[in-house]
Formats: C-alpha cells, structure tokens, sequence
C-alpha cells in the first residue's frame, strides 16, 4: 500500500519511519521495515498500526536502533495472506541476504512458488511477494558465479531479470546486503516516484512520503527499473535500455 525507500549517509530507519507516518492516510493493516546494518538485513515488521512497529523497534533498542543508512519500509493493505506479523512486509530471501517489499498483485504467483518450492525453498508467508524475494536471491547468485562486477549495477540487474518473469501490477523495491549504497524498484501498473537530494535519493508511492527531505521528484513510467545510490538515479526499462522518468518540481505544501 505505502513504499518508502533510502540511501544516503543520514540513519534511514527514522526518515523512512517518517516516510511510512505521510503515508498513513492510504489505510493499512500492517507495516515493517528492513536497514542494512554492518553485513546483515534486520527487519521488523507487525500486523496494525505503525505505533505497534514503532514499539518493537523500541524494544529491540537494547541492541541500538541501527544507524544504518540504506533502508526500505511498507505498509500493507492485504491481498494474498491474512494481515499477520508474518505476512507483512519485507520479505527476506532465505539466506537473508535480500529483502523485498511490494504493493500490487503478482498474478502468476502461485506458479512462481511452486517453481521455487520444487528447487527445495520453504515460504514462510503466505502473499505473492516472497516469491519475488527468493527469485531476486537466486538471480544474484547466478549472477555472481558468473562472474558478474560486485556493485549496484548487479541488483539492478538482479531486478530485471526478476520483474521480466512477473505478471500483475507492482511497485517493487529491493536491497542486498552485500549492496550496501543501494536502493532498487521496478513498476508496472502501480505508482513510484524518486525524490532527488544532495548526496541521499529517496522512493515512494507518493511524494508525500518525502516531502520534507527534497522537492525535486522523478516520476517513474511504466515498465521501468530505477537504482538509486547516495550519488544517483539510473533508469532503465525492462530489458536494460537507458530510459527517462517525468522530472517535476513539487511546489506545493504537503
Ligand atoms: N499482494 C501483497 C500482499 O498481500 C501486497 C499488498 C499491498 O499492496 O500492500 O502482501
């Protein structure tokens, strides 16, 4: 339902939790995070309100609320699978190594996860989602025992080859921990804007989300894949082609 994304040098935890809080008047049932903190992904995530992932994260804060700048966030208007701690979003791969969040449908799911069943990998949800994380891990890693350069040109990547294969509407991003500087989303059918600031780059559904932060926003088009890094926006389409987002200026007040 609501999708926030960040890289930059700032702790992302807090701006996207605040991201996630712009977006709340959409309605959702469930909302979680994902940050890349020192080599791992932690992630939170809990059926109801923010204020009950915000508490959980609080909880946690024994072991310090990460200052880890690359972060991803979701609230969740439920599809496929009741609105449970354990259907929220993100969805981790099964290494844990990548984490995904999505709003839309992935039609073609219930194939995709028999696929992905049959190569000997337990779901631990029941939504379309998961699928999209386990095949972005096991695209990276057929990407990596190919010899292909460490970077964030690899996730992008990574998420072509993962959407080529989807059916439905989605907004999806995407981080690898072993990616650290570096955000990716794919859309079709569902809504994604950049938010361009100086040394950080933001994502969302709706501008809303970051308004505070920076009034220079690209709208994504159809079929498009955007990375983003502390240093850039890169834009391609499905296949790897350069492409162009509709660059605009907010310039009214949120
Ligand atoms: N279909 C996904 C799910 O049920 C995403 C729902 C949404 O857009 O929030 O988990």
């Amino acid at each position: 339902c609501g999708i926030v994304g960040y890289v930059g040098s700032r702790p992302a935890l807090q701006i996207v939790l605040d991201g996630l809080r712009r977006l709340e008047y959409r309605g959702y049932d469930s909302a979680g995070i994902a940050v890349i903190d020192d080599s791992v992904i932690l992630t939170e995530k809990k059926a109801g309100k923010l204020a009950n992932l915000e508490k959980a994260l609080v909880e946690r804060a024994g072991d310090g609320i990460s200052v880890g700048s690359t972060a991803i966030g979701h609230t969740r208007w439920a599809t496929h699978g009741g609105p449970t701690d354990r259907n929220a979003h993100p969805h981790l791969s099964a290494d844990g190594r990548v984490a995904v969040i999505h709003n839309g449908i992935i039609e073609n799911f219930a194939r995709l996860r028999a696929e992905i069943e049959a190569t000997g990998v337990e779901f631990v949800s029941d939504t379309d989602t998961e699928c999209a994380a386990h095949m972005l891990a096991a695209e990276m890693r057929a990407l990596r025992a190919a010899g292909a350069e460490e970077g964030p040109q690899l996730l992008a990547e990574g998420m072509r080859r993962v959407v080529r294969r989807l059916e439905g509407a989605f907004t999806l991003l995407a981080i690898d921990v072993d990616v650290p500087d570096a955000v990716v989303a794919a859309r079709r059918n569902s809504p994604l804007v950049v938010g361009r600031g100086d040394g950080e780059n933001f994502l969302a559904s709706d501008v809303s989300a970051f308004i505070e932060h920076t009034r220079e926003a690209v709208e994504l088009g159809q079929d498009q894949v955007v990375l983003i890094t502390p240093a850039g926006i890169e834009i391609t389409d499905f296949a790897g082609a350069p492409a162009t987002g509709k660059e605009f200026h907010i310039d009214w007040d949120a």
